[in-house]
């Protein structure tokens, strides 16, 4: 019996869940494959509560010497089939999983008070796993040091590193937790949504497309940062902007097409001076030295003197 089988996928870091409710005749078969920055999301947004609800209806109907009804199931594997949760989907898969193998094992009739301690039982252990998924995210996904892995699991033969999961959700998320630990993996949380999600080292955005977005624009304020101290590239930058204001007052003033382009001339011509004394400064190894500072004032000096005499003719004939 499958109700749920696994693949993990270490490169991608991604899971591939089949879920099957595969004890009928027909077996309905879905197949889900999920991020591990998913998992975790799913492991931190679980809703225990409809799963209790039927886990208690279970027991309630196993107490009044009832058979365990399709009913119940078929709420089980609704949640299996079509929850967003994958966690949820799990904890339903190893409900119906224990609900199915007690149903096989037990003849009801005779030994209805052992069927319903055996319920019980595994009702409460799941809890008591449950319990301590919840610890482990609010601890931040680290494990305490005595904590040992349950590896206790079946391979599907034809395929190999495909995990059937039966009746332990704990087996789960000690394959998962074991993973993580073993990809160097830790818990990180973005700074844009604030969601948790798993790399080797912080990156400060999570993998969601618009979290992206936002630590392309925080790269580029970064360079943008760094270019603007950058000693070797900031003066030729600076040197940029002052020509630009300069050009914005002529034209302003009413400077002809000539007057601009002979403006951009020495602007260029100066340019390039500039960045030839910083790239032979950056060969060398040495810091810009004051004569080339002055040499950038005595440039703008230069420039202003141009811009002044043009807005001054421009006054004069008006
Ligand atoms: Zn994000």
């Amino acid at each position: 019996m499958e109700l749920c089988t696994f693949e993990i996928n270490l490169t991608n870091k991604e899971i591939t869940f089949v879920f099957s409710d595969s004890d009928l005749k027909r077996p309905h078969k879905k197949t889900t494959t999920v991020s591990f920055d998913k998992v975790v999301a799913d492991m931190i947004n679980v809703n225990y509560n409809s799963i209790r609800e039927i886990t208690n209806k279970l027991e309630v109907k196993i107490a009044d010497g009832k058979e365990v009804n399709d009913p119940i199931s078929a709420e089980l594997y609704s949640i299996m089939f079509s929850s967003e949760n994958v966690i949820e989907r799990i904890i339903a898969s190893v409900v119906e999983y224990s609900h199915l193998e007690t149903k096989k094992q037990m003849n009801k009739s005779l030994k209805i008070k052992s069927w319903e301690k055996a319920l019980k039982t595994y009702h409460q252990n799941l809890y008591e796993e449950i319990d301590k998924s919840k610890a482990f995210v609010a601890n931040g996904f680290q494990f305490d040091k005595n904590h040992a892995f349950d590896m206790t699991v079946s391979f599907d033969n034809n395929r190999s590193a495909r995990v059937i999961l039966k009746d332990s959700f704990r087996q789960f998320i000690d394959i998962f937790t074991y993973m993580v630990y073993l990809k160097d993996l830790h818990i990180f949380t973005c700074k844009h949504c604030g969601a948790k999600y798993l790399a080797v080292a912080d990156m400060d955005f999570c993998k969601a497309p618009e979290c992206l977005e936002e630590r392309e624009k925080a790269k580029r304020r970064t360079k943008r940062q760094s270019r603007k101290y950058n000693p070797f590239i900031r003066p030729l930058d600076n040197f940029h902007e002052y020509a630009r204001g300069r050009k914005r007052e002529m034209t302003l003033a009413g400077a002809t097409k000539e007057e601009l382009a002979a403006f951009e001339e020495l602007h260029k011509k100066h340019a390039d001076y500039i960045r030839g004394s910083l790239d032979a400064f950056k060969n060398k190894d040495v810091m810009p030295d004051d004569e080339f500072y002055q040499i950038c004032k005595s440039f703008k000096k230069e420039l202003k003197n141009r811009v002044d005499y043009v807005i001054n003719q421009k006054r004069n004939k008006a």
